[in-house]
C-alpha cells in the first residue's frame, strides 16, 4: 500500500495549493480528484471561466458603447457567441493544464477518482477507469469544495432553469434571463448576458444587492447596472419557478406581499453555494459536520480528528478561492511544524462587474454594530484625470478609519480596476497603516489609485481634487 505524509482530497485552489506547499516543505504528498481535470470549481466552472466571459463581453460592450466617442469607427460589431465560449474553454483548459504541470514539477502523486475515508488513516479511491485503490495517509486535508445551492421548490433542469455551471456554457444568448439572487454570481453573469444583448432581471430577497458588502457599494453598483439596463427587484421573495414550452415562469411576492410574475427563456438560480461532502464517508474517520453541512474545524483547521484537516468552501467562512489558498498554505505549514496565521479580516472581496467592486475590512454597518467610533473619507472617481481619460467616471473610494488612532478599518471601492486596486488597501491594513500614512505616500499620476490617496486625505477633510 502506498503511504503518504499528506493526502489531499480535492484539487481546487485550496487543495492544489496545499499540495504544492506540502511538497515544497519536503512532505510526501498525493492529491485525489474525482474529475479528469484539476483546479476544482474555480478553474473549471467558477473564477476563471466567468472572468473570461466577463472580459469578452466587456470588450464587445465597450466597442458598441464607447468606441465612437474615442474616435474609433468600426463598421459592424457582432458577437460570435460560439467563439466566445470556445475561447473561454481554451482559457480553462490551459489553466487546468498548468496545474498538472505544477503537480508533476513538485513530484505530487495524482489519483483520479472519488476519495472516501475507510478510517482516519486510510483513503479509498473509487476510480472510473482503473482498479480501485486504498492508500495510507498520516495526515489528510479535505478540500472538497462546494456545489450550487437551490431553493426547495426549484427543480434545476440544467436546460432552462440553470446554475452558474450551465450559465457558463450556454449555446445561445438568452432573450430574457431571470436571475434569482443579487449576489456575486447573479451580478457577474447577469452583466455578461446584459452586455451581450439579453434582457436581465434580478430578483433579490434582501432589500439590497450584494447584501454582505458596504451599503455604499450596493447602492452605487445597483445604480450603475441599472444604467446598463439590468432590472432589479429587491425585497422580492420568489415563491415558484416553473418551465413550460421553452418559457420559464417565476412568481414572487413583492415588497408589499403582492404576487408578481416574471417570464423569460432562462432562469439562473444564484442563491449561494453549499459545502460538498457527498461520498466522503467522513463518519468512518470520526470527522464531524455541522448543521450547515460544513466540516467542523478548530482555529488550526483541524477537524474533530486531529490528523485530518479541512480547508476552503467545505468549511466555515467566505467561499473565495484566495481564502481557500491561504488555508491550504496554512495547513501545509502546520503539518510541517511551522506556526502560520491567517488574518481573516483582511481577505478581500471582489465583484468583477463594470464598474468593479472591491472591499476589505469592516463595513460601516459592522463598525456601528461593534460600537467602534470611526471617521469617513470618500473620493469620487469622476474627479480623477485618469478616469476622464478612459471614460470610466463611475464610482468612488470610501475609507473608514478609527476615530482616535486613525488606523484604517475598512476600504470600499467601486470603479474601474477596483479588483486590482484593493491590494493596496490589504497591504496597508496588514501593516496597520493609518489613513494619514496612505495620504502621505506618493501615488503615480494619473492612476485610479490616486482615489485611494485622496479618500485617505478626505478622512482629515483635506482631499486636494474635490
Ligand atoms: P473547489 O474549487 O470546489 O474544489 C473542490 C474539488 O474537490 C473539486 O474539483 C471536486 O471535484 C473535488 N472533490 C469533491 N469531492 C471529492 C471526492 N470525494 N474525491 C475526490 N475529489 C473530490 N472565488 C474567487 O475568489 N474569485 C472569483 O472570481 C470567483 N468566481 C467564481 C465564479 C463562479 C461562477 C463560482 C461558482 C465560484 C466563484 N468563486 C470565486 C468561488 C471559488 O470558485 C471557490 O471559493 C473555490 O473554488 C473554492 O475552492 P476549494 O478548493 O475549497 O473547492
Ligand atoms: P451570494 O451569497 O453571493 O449571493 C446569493 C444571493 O442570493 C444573496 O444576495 C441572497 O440574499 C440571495 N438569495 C438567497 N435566497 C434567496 C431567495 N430565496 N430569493 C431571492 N434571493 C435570494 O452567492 P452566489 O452569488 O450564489 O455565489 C456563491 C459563492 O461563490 C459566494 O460565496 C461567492 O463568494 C462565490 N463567488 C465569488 C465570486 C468573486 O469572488 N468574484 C464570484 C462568484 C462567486
Amino acid at each position: 500500500m502506498k503511504t503518504y505524509d499528506v493526502v489531499i482530497i480535492g484539487s481546487g485552489p485550496g487543495g492544489y495549493v496545499a499540495a504544492i506547499r506540502c511538497a515544497q516543505l519536503g512532505l510526501k504528498t498525493a492529491i485525489i480528484e474525482k474529475y479528469k481535470t484539476l483546479g476544482g470549481t474555480c478553474l473549471n466552472v467558477g473564477c476563471i471561466p466567468s472572468k473570461a466571459l466577463l472580459d469578452s463581453s466587456h470588450h464587445y460592450h465597450d466597442a458598441i458603447t464607447h468606441f465612437e466617442k474615442h474616435g474609433i469607427d468600426v463598421k459592424e460589431v457582432k458577437v460570435n457567441f460560439e467563439q466566445m465560449i470556445a475561447r473561454k474553454d481554451e482559457v480553462v483548459a490551459q489553466t487546468s493544464g498548468g496545474i498538472n504541470y505544477l503537480m508533476d514539477k513538485n513530484k505530487i502523486d495524482m489519483f483520479q477518482g472519488i476519495g472516501s475515508f475507510k478510517d482516519a488513516t486510510h483513503i479509498h479511491i473509487a476510480k472510473a477507469e482503473d482498479e480501485n485503490e486504498t492508500i495510507e495517509a498520516k495526515n489528510t486535508i479535505i478540500a472538497t469544495g462546494s456545489k450550487p445551492a437551490s431553493l426547495p421548490f426549484i427543480k434545476i433542469d440544467k436546460k432552462q432553469i440553470i446554475t452558474s455551471t450551465e450559465a457558463l456554457s450556454l449555446k445561445e444568448i438568452p432573450k430574457h434571463l431571470i436571475i434569482i439572487g443579487g449576489g456575486v454570481i447573479g451580478l457577474e453573469l447577469g452583466s455578461v448576458y446584459k452586455r451581450l444583448g439579453a434582457a436581465v432581471s434580478v430578483v433579490e430577497f434582501m432589500p439590497k444587492i450584494i447584501p454582505t458588502m458596504d451599503d455604499m457599494l450596493a447602492k452605487e453598483l445597483q445604480k450603475a447596472l441599472k444604467k446598463q439596463g439590468v432590472k432589479f427587484y429587491t425585497g422580492h421573495k420568489v415563491t415558484s419557478v416553473k418551465n413550460s414550452d421553452k418559457e420559464v415562469i417565476i412568481t414572487a411576492d413583492d415588497k408589499k406581499g403582492n404576487p408578481i410574475e416574471f417570464k423569460g427563456d432562462y432562469c439562473l438560480v444564484a442563491v449561494g453555494r453549499k459545502p460538498f461532502t457527498n461520498g466522503l464517508t467522513v463518519e468512518n474517520a470520526g470527522v464531524e459536520i455541522n448543521e450547515r453541512g460544513q466540516i467542523k474545524t478548530n482555529t488550526y483547521l483541524q477537524t474533530t480528528t486531529s490528523n485530518i484537516y479541512a480547508i476552503g468552501d467545505v468549511i466555515t467562512g467566505a467561499m473565495l478561492a484566495h481564502k481557500a489558498e491561504e488555508e491550504g498554505t496554512m495547513v501545509a505549514e502546520l503539518i510541517a511544524g511551522q506556526k502560520p496565521h491567517i488574518n481573516y479580516n483582511l481577505i478581500p472581496g471582489v465583484v468583477y462587474t463594470w464598474p468593479e467592486v472591491a472591499a476589505v475590512g469592516k463595513t460601516e454597518n459592522e463598525l456601528k454594530e461593534e460600537g467602534i467610533a470611526y471617521k469617513v473619507g470618500s473620493f469620487p472617481m469622476r474627479a480623477l484625470g485618469r478616469a476622464r481619460a478612459s471614460m470610466d467616471l463611475e464610482g468612488q473610494v470610501k475609507v473608514l478609519a478609527d476615530a482616535k488612532t486613525d488606523e484604517i478599518l475598512g476600504i470600499h471601492i467601486i470603479g474601474a480596476r477596483a479588483a486590482d486596486m484593493i491590494a493596496e488597501a490589504v497591504v496597508a491594513m496588514e501593516f496597520r497603516a493609518s489613513s494619514e500614512d496612505i495620504a502621505r505616500i506618493s501615488h503615480a499620476h494619473p492612476t485610479f489609485t490616486e482615489a485611494i490617496k485622496e479618500a485617505c486625505l478626505a478622512v482629515d477633510g483635506r482631499a486636494i481634487h474635490s
